[in-house]
């Protein structure tokens, strides 16, 4: 037993030096991401109950030189660790208002929303409200129509400067989704005091929403929950007719899905007649 626990620091030690290496490169290469242009940002539709588009998430991806493109999964735990994320999330906001400002005056996209992940390091970042602020005034985006979502795990800490925080932003006219709710701890009290504007049912509940009658109550309760507390839902991963008519029926009214459209770095664009054919 002695001679196999060696050997496994043998086998073991060089995979996780190896690991540490990989990590290390990985960022190097994220510091000069940016001024190399390399990252890309993706758009995926978010739709109504009649499949009408309504908006976009913006998804980002990191076009690596040797890589190819490469998952926020991968790249977003680090620049978070790092601190990076603050310039990333800099770059997404204002390509995402860019994108808004761009639409402004096309009658046919012009009241499309645009969904933005904001980290917990953004959101604690002392200059944030001026930031969104000064995009918003730069790029002449309708603030209305920018959605930010958060994660309960914001929450933990902070409460209070958080809240004011999204007052502040909610008066310049941004709104508010809760991210992957349910996965996190959340407690009633202080959803209740959060100027959200929707809930997004993760992913995780909505693959067997019509077929596990557990994660069906999960939604049904997050559904009522929202109606309670006057929030829009978004269900996220939809990816079936079924799961999409369960949903609708159970009473959400925007959806998110491969069914609609994977996300894409040209906007996938539709009218609802040409949709409902
Ligand atoms: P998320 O916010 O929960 O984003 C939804 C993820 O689910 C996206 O993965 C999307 O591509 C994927 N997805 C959407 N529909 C389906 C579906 O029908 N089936 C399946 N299997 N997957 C679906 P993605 O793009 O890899 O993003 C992963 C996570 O990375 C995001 O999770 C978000 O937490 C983070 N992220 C992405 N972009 C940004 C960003 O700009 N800033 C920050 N801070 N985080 C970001
Ligand atoms: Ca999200
Ligand atoms: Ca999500
Ligand atoms: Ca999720």
């Amino acid at each position: 037993a002695k001679a196999q626990g060696k050997n496994r620091v043998h086998v073991f030690a060089p995979a996780l030096q190896e690991q540490i290496l990989a990590t290390a490169r990985l960022l190097a290469d994220l510091r000069v991401a940016q001024q190399r242009d390399e990252l890309r940002l993706f758009y995926q539709p978010v739709v109504g109950t009649a499949r009408e588009l309504r908006g976009y998430e913006a998804l980002i991806r990191w076009q690596h030189p040797d890589k190819g493109m490469v998952s926020p999964v991968e790249f977003i735990p680090l620049a978070e660790q790092s601190g990076l994320i603050l310039s990333i999330g800099h770059w997404v906001l204002r390509q995402a208002c860019l994108q808004l400002a761009d639409w402004r005056h096309d009658p046919a996209r012009a009241g499309l929303t645009v969904a933005v992940n904001v980290s917990a390091r953004q959101m604690r970042d002392a200059g944030f409200v001026e930031q969104v602020k000064a995009v918003l005034d730069e790029t002449g985006a309708n603030p209305g129509l920018l959605r930010l979502e958060l994660t309960e795990s914001m929450f933990h800490a902070d409460l209070e400067e958080t809240v004011g925080k999204m007052h502040a932003l909610r008066t310049l006219g941004v709104r508010f989704s809760l991210d992957d709710f349910g996965t996190g701890y959340s407690s009633l009290s202080y959803l209740r005091r959060l100027p959200l504007y929707q809930l997004k049912i993760d992913r995780s509940f909505v693959t067997h929403v019509d077929t596990d009658s557990h994660d069906a109550a999960i939604a049904r309760t997050i559904l009522a929950l929202a109606a309670t507390l006057g929030l829009r839902v978004v269900a996220e991963g939809v990816e079936t007719p079924a799961q999409f008519a369960f949903l609708a029926q159970l009473g959400c009214d925007a959806f998110q899905g491969y069914l609609f459209g994977k996300p894409a770095l040209t906007p996938l664009f539709w009218t609802s007649t040409e949709h409902d054919a």
